[in-house]
């Protein structure tokens, strides 16, 4: 019979030699919290997934630190969007994780954006004006039938990292997917009777989510995608949305509210605080969730115009 404390110490030493439980998941770093949400709900108990950005951070623009090259040296795969969404960041930080899992090409590098039919691809571009679209729109994922697409690729390369845990990869995949598809239905039902609504957005984010759900984007407050809003281009916006009647400004945490307040103030429009990332509002901790909120603030706001 072993005493406490030799119980103790043997079973640190067990620890030791087969990994503890939490050491032997599959360790995966998002580059932003959707992509870790889609990790979570296909991985399971199987995988921890954490995301370099923070769900308020912009994705095109994250502020890169020495810890997230840790996270990255320690990690078995990575999600990132692709199409050149984390350009100005994510290249030094791989470059000094020094890790061959992750590296281009590898099974444990994970490109979103591969599968997707992308949209906006410019015919001719000119990054130093300061657009950061040069390979399409990257915000893809805030339609539910993108992420449909991407949470196959997810289970396929998990599979393929893990074979051991394949089945369990494939049940959760099918489980997620049936989940969307109601939620898909629940989304369309509540954003139906505003067929046609005519909306404003900060950015050039809800190129994907606006014909998903039967909306129109009349414009945006930024000129180019990552391009300042300038006055004259404020004031042609303004006249737009008095043309087409256009009532709601959706503004993530990261853009400039002033701004929007400012263009609202003269076309008597709402400005919605919405988000594509998880955690970024309150109570919306997963994939399901942001949609959710956005859905409901959404349709809440052109309920009562
Ligand atoms: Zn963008």
């Amino acid at each position: 019979m072993l005493n406490p404390k030799q119980f103790a110490a043997f079973a640190l030493m067990a620890v030791a030699a087969t990994g503890s439980p939490a050491a032997a998941q599959l360790r995966v770093v998002a580059t932003t919290p959707d992509l870790a949400s889609l990790a979570r709900e296909i991985g399971g108990s199987t995988v921890s997934a954490t995301a370099l950005a923070k769900p308020t951070e912009d994705p095109h623009f994250v502020d890169a630190k020495p810890s997230h090259i840790v996270t990255l040296n320690r990690a078995d795969a990575l999600i990132e969007g692709g199409a050149e969404l984390e350009l100005g960041w994510l290249p030094p930080l791989l470059e000094n994780s020094r890790n061959a899992k992750i590296s281009a090409g590898a099974p444990g590098r994970i490109v979103a954006s591969q599968g997707i039919r992308m949209m906006e691809i410019p015919a001719a571009f000119d990054r130093s004006k300061g657009d950061v679209h040069a390979m399409g729109n990257p915000h893809f994922l805030i339609d539910p039938l993108n992420a449909k697409i991407i949470a196959r690729q997810i289970a396929s390369r998990f599979s393929q990292i893990d074979p051991k845990s394949a089945a369990s990869y494939r049940a959760n995949l099918a489980r997620f997917n049936a989940r969307l598809d109601l939620k898909v239905a629940e989304w369309q039902k509540q954003l139906a009777p505003y067929r046609g609504a005519r909306i404003v957005t900060y950015h050039k984010d809800f190129v994907y989510f606006a014909p998903r759900f039967g909306l129109s984007i009349v414009e945006s407050l930024e000129p180019k995608p990552g391009i300042s809003p300038s006055p004259a281009h404020l004031a042609s916006v303004i006249r737009k949305m008095k043309a087409t009647n256009a009532h709601v400004i959706l503004v993530q945490p990261f853009q400039n509210r002033r701004t929007a307040e400012t263009v609202a103030r003269q076309t008597g429009a709402a400005v919605l605080n919405v988000s594509q990332q998880p955690g970024a509002r309150p109570n919306t901790g997963t994939y399901f969730d942001m949609m959710d909120n956005l859905v409901n603030t959404l349709a809440g706001a052109l309920r009562t115009q």
